[in-house]
């Protein structure tokens, strides 16, 4: 059963991007203890930390000394080693297990895994070494780990343009997509929001509550997320992105972990993603999260000036990550009440 770990405690974040950063300042705004762990002393988590471990992500010794100064550990960024982490959580507070990562880590295995819960997704093929096979159509190809905003990613129509280590994905057409961002604490699964999400050159561009698909298409992709969350052995935020494709909800993928849409709940929802993330992890009530219509855009590095701007005039709820602003990074979002429409920024 999960601790209860109580303000004045300490949390150990394993990553110091925005997402450390955010879950960092809500954490302190509970009256939590936070050290963050990051291969870059730049990041831009760091200035909420009380304690700041300059590691790699693979320094299994860094790792666990900032397990052994935690009470709690928890990670924004997934890519960590699994196998380092499923011994790990054997001694120490870890409550996203590391078997979820394993998952969620190899688009094949979280695709059986979706399947196995009788949960749709796109057709596939799993590329291994050796496998030779032929394809009559166009497909996109992914890199079985590590991918993320699109990269690693190829449409390809002939055999020879198949590469090793890859899952070739039936191209669907789409509807639109929707992201749940749901939570698990020691009592239930809550959900935190059901947002519709826009990406232009496959990074997330505009994020929208409520979403345009229909009662059924929402209560069918919350339905699978709780389906995921109850199957797994796991506390705290979880993200499950799915397409609509004609009508139909289609499974995407899972991340383990606050989501880059769910970043609109810090203006929406009765409590943001980041603070009933932390809830989770030590052991409180998240307890019913409603939300109200807002729109999110992502900042990228060339829009940094735009949005200053836009903000001398219009009003909106700015979140700047102290990033250096370089052109197609993340540096920020901005959120506004109401069903908002901008543009002329953020393209090519
Ligand atoms: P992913 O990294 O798998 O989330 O893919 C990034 C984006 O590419 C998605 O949000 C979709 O917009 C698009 N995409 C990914 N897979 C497919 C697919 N099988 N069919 C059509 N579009 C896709």
């Amino acid at each position: 059963m999960i601790k209860t770990i109580l303000p004045g405690s300490t949390i150990g974040i394993i990553g110091g991007g925005q997402l450390g950063r955010m879950l960092a300042m809500s954490a302190k705004e509970m009256g939590y203890k936070i050290i963050i762990l990051d291969p870059s002393t730049e990041c831009c988590g760091k200035i909420f930390s009380d304690k700041f471990i300059n590691a790699e992500f693979s320094n299994f010794e860094k790792i666990e000394e900032l397990c052994k100064l935690s009470d709690v550990v928890t990670f924004e960024f997934e890519n960590i080693d699994a196998t380092a982490l499923a011994r790990l959580e054997k001694k120490y507070n870890l409550v996203q297990s590391s078997k979820v990562l394993k998952i969620t880590q190899h688009r094949y295995f979280e695709k059986e895994f979706a399947r196995s819960l009788n949960i749709p997704t796109v057709k596939y093929i799993c590329i291994e070494e050796n496998v030779n096979i032929d394809i009559k159509k166009t497909y996109l190809m992914k890199t079985l780990r590590f991918g993320y905003d699109g990269k690693g990613q190829k449409r390809i129509s002939k055999k020879e343009d198949i590469e090793q280590h890859t899952i070739l994905e039936e191209i669907v057409s789409l509807d639109k997509e929707i992201s749940v961002v749901a939570v698990k604490d020691k009592f239930e699964v809550q959900i935190v929001a059901v947002v519709e999400n826009e990406h232009r050159n496959n990074i997330l561009y505009r994020s929208k509550i409520p979403t345009s698909a229909t009662n059924e298409q929402e209560n069918l992709a919350i339905e699978y997320t709780k389906r995921i969350l109850n199957n797994i052995d796991y506390y705290g935020v979880l993200t499950v992105e799915f397409f609509i494709s004609d009508g139909k909800v289609i499974f995407n993928e899972i991340a383990p972990r606050v989501h880059n849409s769910g970043h609109i709940t810090m203006q929406s929802a009765t409590k943001s993603q980041f603070r009933a993330h932390i809830e989770a992890i030590c052991g409180l009530r998240v307890g019913k999260i409603i939300n109200k219509e807002t729109t999110l855009y992502n900042i990228l590095g060339q829009d940094e000036e735009y949005f200053k701007n836009l903000i001398t005039k219009k009003q909106g709820y700015l979140h700047l990550y102290e990033k250096e602003p370089r052109k197609n990074r993340k540096i920020g979002h901005i959120n506004f009440y109401g069903d908002i429409h901008l543009g002329g920024h953020n393209e090519e």
